[in-house]
């Protein structure tokens, strides 16, 4: 039975990577039948920050990529936050000492800073352990004294020398890796909490997890991973590895940082995310106007495609054609016009069923509340084709629930003449009694009058849209005026009369 975990740490916003490696997460596990674990990495209290688990969870929810076990929706494997867990690591990490996998280490921060001072890339590992203060190099009496007097220690891995540790990446193929070039990890903290290393590898363990989809900046860390499966006796059970494509900038030119996105214009985090310690806020692609939908299909074709040239998939599609043979090992370009498209698109397709309360939300931003829903709905056929984000609605829509606040005189003035008042003085008091007020007889009514005045066609239909519009925009106008009445067109051209 497979199931996979997304196991973020909870270190601030979701940047748009890691909401991809939850999709990826989620569409193998429904793709099979499996089970979609979120578990928090939160050990290191060093980079904990307040609000950002709650934060994760509603990500995944606007997403519609529910977890099937998480602190908040529970499961028979809990709990799922590793602060809670805590005792559990102690016990294996004290294991692997027993079996000579691990050692204590007593260094403290001050001798371990001189180390880096006199050799910037101090690593601690086999080429000096021997010569550093641990359970390897000192007499175990000493070890003894050491800790029952209390002396703050850390556990760490011993790695081994000239082996080659590899595996299988089911994205990647065979990686392997010289063991003497990693270094001792930490695997228990003097705190007492472990490490990413060690909990990682003892939570996959005991939560049954059968494949692992994480980004590719995990790679490096893989081969000690794979030595804990083995020192702790659990490679039978080991998972299957994938690690995910890297998200690149629009240009190519390396990953795709938190920092990008103000820098470049665009989103990068999923929602907006409020640092509770600065208070700064980063944008997010919620808030920018993306639909949930747009946002999932968009990141989906990040490192994958389903070997066609079909580009808007349906949830489910994603879910019954997700294959990992078709994931890339090639980084992914961002391209944020790319993801402009994606919503256009989603709202073009979208029923307007789903689309009129958030376009209620948008109206309200802008103070316009109560609209009468049936009206809306006649509103938004009329511009759904011209909507990037829906947020775009007021742009192209607002005339339909206020008079314009601005005309676009420089296109009509220059050539204005007596003639023309007269014509729209005569229009505005046929159209006070004129029956019916569609938008096809209003039509045929305001060109008859056009012929009969003599002057052109063009001549009188911009000044008449500017009138009920404000500008050279929009969809036909005399839908417009059908749609927003006799009185308020009438009204509308009295004003621009003026
Ligand atoms: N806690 C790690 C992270 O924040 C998880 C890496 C993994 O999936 O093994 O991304």
């Amino acid at each position: 039975k497979v199931r996979v975990r997304f196991a973020p740490s909870p270190t601030g916003g979701l940047h748009l990577g890691g909401v991809r490696t939850a999709l990826f997460n989620y569409l193998f596990a429904r793709h099979n039948g499996g089970t979609f674990v979120l578990r928090i990495e939160d050990t290191d209290q060093t980079r904990f920050v307040e609000g950002a688990e709650a934060y994760i969870q509603d990500c995944l929810t606007w997403c519609g990529i529910e977890p099937d076990e998480s602190p908040l929706h529970g499961g028979e494997y809990g709990p799922y936050r590793q602060s809670e867990r805590k005792e559990n690591y102690r016990y294996y990490a004290e294991q692997l000492v027993a079996d000579g996998y691990a050692y204590y280490a007593f260094d403290t921060a001050e001798e371990l800073e001189t180390q880096r001072n006199l050799q910037p890339n101090f690593k601690y590992s086999h080429e000096n352990r021997t010569q550093l203060r641990n359970s390897l190099s000192l007499p175990a009496t000493e070890v003894q004294r050491l800790i029952a007097e209390g002396h703050p220690y850390v556990i760490r891995i011993k790695m081994p020398v000239g082996e080659t540790i590899g595996f299988e990446d089911m994205i990647r193929g065979v990686v392997s890796f010289d063991s003497s070039l990693v270094d001792d990890k930490v695997l228990l903290k003097a705190d007492g909490m472990p490490t990413y290393h060690l909990a990682v590898v003892v939570d996959d363990y005991q939560m049954d997890i059968t494949h692992v989809f994480r980004g590719e900046e995990w790679l490096p860390s893989a081969p000690v991973h794979i030595l804990l499966w083995e020192y702790l006796g659990w490679r039978g059970s080991m998972p299957h590895w994938a690690h995910l494509p890297l998200i690149l900038k629009p240009d190519g030119n390396g990953k795709l940082s938190k920092r990008d996105g103000d820098r470049l214009g665009f989103p990068v985090y999923a929602m907006n995310w409020q640092d509770p310690k600065t208070g700064d806020l980063t944008r997010g692609f919620r808030e920018m106007g993306f639909l949930p939908e747009a946002f999932v299909n968009m990141l989906a074709l990040l490192g994958w495609n389903d070997g066609s040239d079909q580009e808007l998939f349906f949830r489910d599609e994603l879910i019954s054609k997700f294959s990992v043979d078709r994931i890339s090992k090639a980084g992914a370009k961002f391209d944020f016009e790319k993801a402009k498209w994606f919503n256009h698109e989603w709202i073009k397709q979208s029923e307007d069923e789903v689309l009129l309360p958030q376009l209620s939300d948008v109206l309200a931003e802008h103070g316009v509340l109560d609209v009468d829903r049936a009206y809306l709905s006649n509103v938004l056929p009329l511009v759904k084709e011209r909507l990037t984000f829906l947020s775009d609605f007021w742009e192209q829509a607002s005339y339909f629930f206020r008079q314009p606040d601005s005309y676009d005189l420089a296109s009509v003035q220059p050539k204005w003449t007596a003639e023309k008042t007269a014509f729209f003085a005569e229009m505005i008091t046929k159209l006070e009694n004129f029956e019916p007020w569609h938008s096809a007889e209003l039509e045929s009514f305001y060109k008859l009058a056009i012929q009969a005045s003599g002057m052109k066609v063009g001549e009188l239909m911009l000044p008449f849209r500017i009138m009920l519009v404000g500008g050279k925009f929009g969809p036909h106008v005399f839908d417009i005026a059908a749609l927003l009445g006799r009185e308020e067109t009438v009204a509308r051209m009295k004003k621009g009369l003026e």
